[in-house]
């Protein structure tokens, strides 16, 4: 970390699902103030026993609860964050869920969840944050969307149309604060071997990792190595671009 960046505050939203701890590692070792988001008070014991192997690691990490598909949870947690930690640098939009059906099966509700978690989320989690961003003159977005969003996928009309949408996001919110310190990118994870994944049958999982020239899921780790690289002060001439880590499942 180079000097003047040892006291950025970091939020990864979702921090303790599977990319996000690998994502609250990366920073928090590297001496950043790391904050997780936790879905809502009922997930808050999780959150705090995982905040507690997080520092039994010798990581510390804050908690803020936030519902990302609410715009009133998000804004009330970020003043709470704002008002606890006074600026917020680096902001990591990666909590997200699936819930695949094919199209003609798939239910109003199961398509607006998708909708409103992935992608309204990055509406609502950054939103709050971007005048003090802009006020401060530095920002760094990082916004997780999936090779699913680049490609589509069977089964995921909600969750590709999503995940593409992030990138419209990440690329007009680019423009708009470019002159202004802050970054905005996109990072496009493959299959990686996390409980969203992990979840699916052994057979599914086979027919996944045969698509991967690589051979293999991506580990969390390789994931978070790219967004950590991203939030360094360094990186500020990286803009609007979008990162895949698929192990080259798709290129583009
Ligand atoms: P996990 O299911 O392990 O973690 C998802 C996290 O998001 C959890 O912490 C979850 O909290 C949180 N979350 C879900 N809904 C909300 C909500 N409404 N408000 C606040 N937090 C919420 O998933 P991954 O770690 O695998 O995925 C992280 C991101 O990476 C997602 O955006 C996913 O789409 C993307 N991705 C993942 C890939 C993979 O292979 N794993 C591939 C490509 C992209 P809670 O447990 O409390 O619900």
């Amino acid at each position: 970390m180079s000097e003047g960046q040892d006291s950025r505050i970091a939020l990864v939203t979702g921090g303790y699902g599977g990319l996000g701890t690998a994502i609250c590692k990366a920073f928090a070792r590297d001496g950043y103030k790391v904050v997780s988001s936790y879905r809502s008070p009922e997930r808050k014991a999780h959150a705090v026993e995982w905040q507690q192997e997080m520092a039994a690691d010798g990581l510390e990490v804050g908690l803020v609860c936030m519902d990302v598909s609410d715009p009133e949870s998000c804004r009330s947690g970020a003043n709470e964050l704002l008002e606890e930690y006074g600026r917020l640098d680096v902001l990591v939009n990666n909590a997200g869920i699936t819930r695949d059906a094919v199209m003609k099966k798939m239910s109003v509700e199961q398509w607006h969840d998708v909708i409103h978690t992935n992608l309204d989320s990055v509406f609502n989690v950054t939103h709050p944050f971007l005048n003090r961003m802009l006020e401060q003159g530095f920002g760094r977005i990082v916004n997780i969307s999936s090779v699913n969003g680049q490609k589509g996928q069977f089964g995921q009309v909600n969750y590709s149309a999503a995940k593409a949408g992030i990138h419209g996001f990440t690329k007009a919110l680019a423009q708009e604060v470019a002159r202004k310190g802050i970054t905005v990118n996109t990072v496009s994870p493959g299959y990686a071997a996390t409980d969203m994944v992990m979840s699916v049958s052994e057979e599914v999982r086979e027919k996944i990792v045969a698509q991967i020239p690589v051979g293999r899921l991506a580990e969390p780790e390789e994931v978070a190595r790219v967004v950590r690289f991203l939030a360094d002060d360094e990186s500020a001439f990286i803009t609007g671009a979008d990162y895949s880590i698929n192990g080259g499942m798709h290129m583009h």
